[in-house]
């Protein structure tokens, strides 16, 4: 399986929970913690889709 030496951080600072998010991600990485989204990152596979479905753009990548 190819590996990326990235993941999606979500900033929850910012983080509105509206859980758009959720439905970008095709690895079911992105999980709702209370009012917040956190990424699960061992699932993650860093393909960034989740960066332009978040609205207000509080995703972005990081590297491991
Ligand atoms: S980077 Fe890809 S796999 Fe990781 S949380 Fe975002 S959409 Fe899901
Ligand atoms: S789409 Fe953005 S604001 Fe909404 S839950 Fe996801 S990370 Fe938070």
């Amino acid at each position: 399986m190819k590996t990326s030496n990235v993941v999606a951080r979500v900033n929850e600072k910012f983080c509105r929970g509206c859980q758009v998010c959720l439905d970008g991600c095709p690895f079911n990485a992105l999980r709702p913690a209370g009012w917040k989204v956190t990424v699960d990152e061992n699932s993650c596979r860093g393909c960034g889709v989740c960066v332009d479905y978040c609205p207000v753009r509080v995703i972005s990548m990081i590297q491991k």
